[in-house]
């Protein structure tokens, strides 16, 4: 290597000059260099060029031997397929071709090199190698974000787009070509937004006029910031536009139409009940809250509490299933009874509501209710099971019976406890006073808890008369409740709320066990009859119970009459019949109590062989006033005739009334004429007195009509 001359201006031979000067270009240059003479002989070379290739000094200097040189260069890394004889060839090849040849070299130490040979005129060549190395590995890691950013914005579930200042694409991805419906060849950057619009406004896909919103936010852009559009087949987009410092704008557009759909769905599942779509609790309160301004200015409005009969006798014994499809049938008939401007809401359970606004009248209410009624009691078809649901209707109508949510709600509750206590089936409106009766009913349920526990339940026995002999055949167990405060309380009064509360299921097993052992006791053809509510049915043990109170008291199982009402067939359950024929089989004899008084299908009286049918005293009581019940009555014991039933009259009051059903055909006879009934005791003393022998009437024993000892 040769040392340039420092200091002072070079003085010397012009050729001198020159070296030095040249010297000093090629010491300064970036690059490596190297020329070689027409001999291969190295002439010059720099410091760049030693320490790229890391050449030994001697190999430095003027005179080497180009072939020498590239020996090295092979043995320390350059990387070449061929020997060093080649790659001199394809030196000496390019050289003649006298062009500049550009190559990239590549050295075992990861460095590049780019090698520009030149040929020189008076022959050998002057090469300059530039260490790319680090350019290389930008333009490597340039490429790689390149790919990084492509896959990144075409893996955006947004659309994303950006314009220039002149409103030309920069870039764009597929999603928003997917959302907007725009073919990708019309992506390509440089297309104008306004040729993107263009194609909007003719949409190919849905409707164009659908999608001026949509035109709007692209051809606008950042002017418009953030907003929601829709598209032309009527999906919902959200963009989000931001302004970038060249006069363009980048906008983000995500298809939100599933999100608005889940939205719409969830608050339309929080207002309205799941199984019959109906709006709920809180949705039907809203509703009222929404009128209470007119309701105070005097508007009148009705709140009608519906409550389906019977739905938990259903549910428990039919299943769920069954239980759900009465509910939706329910829910159709109250919308079919109800007008548009109605509100109908399920409340929970087989709770409904309706809100009748306007309500011109009190009558128009009532008019509704008895709608309700009337098409609650047709038959429903359930999964293959014939129905008979009703429905009881409490009404409050305000503002007279409240203007706000809460008390119209409570007072049609009350209302609507009247009419279930009435013998449902039927409706109510709001008086005064009924928070009052329900504070009572509470009471009695409370009650009845401890009642069974506190000894205060008892039974006494009515006789029964066989009209051919004029003998007691049998007597019918009735249920007594001693309050300790409110004394005696009626069971018209009490089993009801026992059946609902589902109370019934141990009291009836007590009265059972009660019934037998009392009957046991007494002489061989004096049967008992115990009555039985549905909701024992829904018990499983109730033939279990049957049987153990038979074993127990001993009492022979032809003895024992249990006696149901035609509530129990109202739903066709298989189970109940089940239940009936197994009783059955134990020997026990089954009537039908009430007859007349429900649904009076002939269908039930076929669906299982009753041993008798006791004639509803409403008709007895009738029967000499009223011809419609004296039908009824001769109807019956034809019926029971012809089925092969024994026939007994309830509440025989009169000598005219017992003479009537005796003539007629009936059976059996029972009521306050023959006798009240009687507690065990006196039961045992009358049968020893008469020796069961019916001459003259019980009822002046010295009991009261409920069986207590008279004064
Ligand atoms: P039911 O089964 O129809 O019982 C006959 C009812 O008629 C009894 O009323 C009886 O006292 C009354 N009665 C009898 N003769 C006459 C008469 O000549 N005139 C009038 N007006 N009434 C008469 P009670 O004891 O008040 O029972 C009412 C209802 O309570 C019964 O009607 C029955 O449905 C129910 N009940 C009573 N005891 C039980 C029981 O142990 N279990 C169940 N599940 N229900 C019972
Ligand atoms: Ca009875
Ligand atoms: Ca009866």
């Amino acid at each position: 290597m040769l040392k340039p001359k420092l200091g002072p201006p070079a003085v010397g031979s012009p050729a001198d000059v020159q070296r030095a000067r040249l010297d000093a270009a090629v010491r300064n240059m970036a690059q490596g260099l190297c020329l070689f003479d027409a001999d291969r002989r190295l002439v010059i070379c720099n410091q760049q060029y030693v320490d790229i290739y890391e050449l030994p000094s001697e190999l430095a200097q003027p005179g080497t031997q180009h072939e020498d040189i590239v020996n090295y260069r092979l043995a320390h890394g350059m990387r070449w397929d061929g020997g060093a004889e080649a790659f001199i060839r394809r030196n000496d090849a390019r050289l003649a071709g006298s062009e500049v040849g550009i190559e990239i070299v590549e050295l075992s130490n990861g460095r590049v090199v780019q090698v520009r040979h030149q040929p020189i005129s008076v022959g050998g060549w002057v090469a300059t190698h530039t260490d790319i190395t680090d350019l290389r590995n930008r333009e490597k890691e340039l490429s790689l974000q390149n790919l990084r950013f492509d896959a990144a914005i075409n893996n955006m579930s947004q659309g994303l787009s950006m314009f220039d200042g002149e409103r030309r694409l920069v870039v764009s991805n597929a999603r928003f070509a997917e959302i907007y419906g725009l073919p990708s060849e019309m992506l390509v950057p440089g297309t104008s937004v306004d040729i993107l619009t263009g194609f909007l406004k003719n949409a190919p896909r849905g409707d164009g006029a659908n999608a001026a919103g949509t035109i709007r936010a692209l051809a606008e852009g950042a002017a418009r910031g953030a907003e929601v559009v829709e598209t032309a087949d009527n999906r919902i987009v959200s963009i989000l536009n931001q302004a970038i410092a060249d006069g363009g704008w980048v906008s983000t557009h995500e298809d939100v139409t599933e999100q608005r759909n889940r939205e719409a769905r969830i608050r339309h599942l929080a207002a309205h009940d799941a199984l019959t779509d109906l709006p709920n609790r809180t949705q039907f309160q809203e509703h009222i809250v929404k009128l209470q301004d007119r309701i105070r200015l005097g508007e009148m409005v009705a709140v009608l509490c519906v409550d389906l009969d019977h739905f938990k006798t259903i549910n428990d014994t039919l299943g769920h299933s069954v239980g759900d499809g009465v509910l939706k049938a329910a829910a159709a008939r109250l919308l079919h009874c109800c007008r548009q401007t109605d509100l109908v809401a399920r409340l929970g359970g087989d709770e409904f509501a309706i809100l009748q606004a306007p309500t011109p009248n009190v009558d128009t209410a009532a008019a509704l209710a008895r709608r309700i009624v009337q098409a609650a009691a047709q038959p429903l078809e359930i999964l293959g099971h014939r129905i008979v649901i009703g429905a009881s209707v409490g009404v409050a109508v305000a503002p007279n019976d409240g203007c706000d949510a809460d008390s119209l709600m409570k007072n049609a509750d009350l209302a609507l406890y009247r009419a279930k206590s009435e013998g449902r089936g039927t409706f109510h409106f709001y008086e005064h006073g009924m928070d009052i009766a329900l504070q009572k009913r509470l009471a009695l349920e409370m009650g009845l808890r401890v009642a069974l526990a506190h000894n205060e339940l008892s039974l006494v026995y009515q006789p029964l008369v066989n009209l051919a002999d004029n003998r007691i055949s049998s007597f019918e167990a009735l249920l007594r409740w001693n309050h300790p405060e409110r004394g005696p309380i009626p069971p018209s009064e009490f089993v009801p709320i026992a059946e609902e509360t589902g109370q019934i299921v141990a009291i009836g097993e007590w009265v059972l066990r009660e019934a037998c052992t009392a009957a046991a006791a007494w002489p061989e053809h004096i049967r008992i009859a115990v009555n039985l509510s549905p909701r024992q049915f829904g018990n499983k043990g109730l033939v279990t119970i049957v049987e153990s109170a038979l074993a127990a008291s001993g009492l022979n199982p032809r003895r024992l009459e249990l006696e149901v009402t035609e509530s129990l067939l109202l739903i066709d359950s298989g189970s109940t019949l089940q239940i009936l024929h197994r009783l059955r089989e134990l020997g026990v004899r089954i009537s039908m109590d009430d007859f007349g008084t429900g649904y009076s299908s002939l269908s039930y009286l076929r669906s299982f062989p009753f041993d008798k049918l006791k004639i509803d005293r409403s008709f007895v009581a009738e029967s000499l006033s009223n011809p419609e019940s004296l039908a009824i009555v001769k109807a019956v014991i034809g019926l029971g005739r012809s089925l092969g039933m024994e026939t007994t009259a309830e509440g025989v009051e009169t000598e005219a009334q017992l003479e009537l059903i005796h003539a007629q055909g009936a059976t059996e006879a029972q009521g306050f004429l023959i006798s009240v009934p009687l507690p065990a005791n006196a039961v045992a003393s009358l049968l020893e007195a008469t020796g069961s022998r019916h001459k003259d009437r019980f009822f002046a024993s010295g009991y009261s009509r409920t069986g207590e000892k008279a004064g």
